[in-house]
């Protein structure tokens, strides 16, 4: 199962009531983008969250996986009559109280991909029409729908009678969060597992920099991190390093890195002074790996602070 962000708009209202989302195959400029191609990438059973003018306003459940189609002819300005688009149908799941974006930023923004982020680091929304949504950022927009509509209607329970289409919808709403964030975990805690087991014998069962050995404070540590990751690099072991929890999270953070021959970098954010507190040096290099290579780079590049 994946997860995406689909950004409609005032497309919203006639695609909700078609159970369909639907794009053009090209935008203005005749080109292709990668907003719309990845709605090819859309399948059976996949989950996405409806983003209208700020707010997360519905998830949807996929029943079909991407068709080509032409606009249906009940939507405003269906010019477009020929095989030119691409349609998805859904369950529709409306929220009695939708998330506000830029109200949640905080929790969202650590969760956000460098790359295709359906959100700009202003909490505004970006201008294409389908993002891919990484399974901990489904997940925190799962909890925070659970918490605003499962619980929240669970208080006023104890002091309304609930009328039964309301009933009716939590019936299949309530069973789809919950399902759709056990299955987020459970891929999350076996992929993890699976890179962890790879990871630790590459680097001979110790820290790269201190050479601690103690497991309980060993981390397998994520060069591109795992929000940022196709699924063959979320579990490919060359893509991070054994590392002792402090020194994971000084690398998590961007304090230190490694470039592609294995030389460490420290950032100037840390005084020279304090390099002995934190066993670092800057003429460490670890015996990386050919494969570690691009890891590497990524990481120095996108989150080293220099
Ligand atoms: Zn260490």
């Amino acid at each position: 199962m994946q997860s995406f962000v689909v950004m409609q708009g005032q497309t919203y209202q006639e695609e909700k009531e078609l159970g369909i989302i639907w794009s053009l195959q090209q935008d203005s400029s005749g080109k292709e983008r990668h907003s719309r191609l990845r709605m090819i990438e859309v399948n059976e059973g996949d989950r996405l969250f409806h983003y209208v003018k700020g707010n997360i306003v519905a998830i949807s459940v996929a029943k079909t996986g991407c068709q080509i189609a032409g606009k249906p002819s009940t939507m405003p300005n269906h010019e477009h009559t020929d095989d030119n688009g691409y349609l998805v149908e859904l369950d529709y799941h409306e929220l009695e109280v939708p998330v506000n974006v830029r109200s949640k930023f905080e929790e969202i923004l650590p969760l956000l991909p460098i790359k295709y982020s359906p959100f700009q680091a202003d909490a505004n929304g970006n201008q294409g029409y389908l993002y891919p949504c990484n399974e901990e950022l489904s997940i925190k927009l799962l909890e925070i729908i659970g918490d605003l509509n499962i619980y929240r209607v669970d208080e006023e329970q104890l002091e309304l009678a609930i009328g039964t289409v309301l009933r009716t919808e939590r019936n299949t709403f309530v069973p789809m969060i919950t399902e759709t964030e056990g299955e987020l975990k459970t891929k999350i805690r076996l992929g993890q597992k699976k890179f962890r087991a790879g990871l630790i014998p590459l680097w001979n069962h110790k820290c790269v920099l201190c050479e601690i050995e103690l497991p309980v404070l060993l981390r397998a540590s994520y060069s591109k991190p795992w929000k940022d990751s196709t699924d063959v690099e979320k579990v490919d072991p060359h893509n991070g390093v054994l590392l002792c929890c402090n020194h994971d999270a000084l690398y998590k953070n961007g304090f230190i890195a490694f470039d592609g021959q294995g030389r460490l970098h420290i950032s100037s954010q840390i005084p020279e002074e304090d390099y002995e507190k934190y066993s670092i040096h800057p003429k460490m290099k670890i015996a990386r790996n050919a494969e570690n290579k691009p890891y590497f780079k990524w990481h120095k590049r996108n989150l080293f602070i220099e």
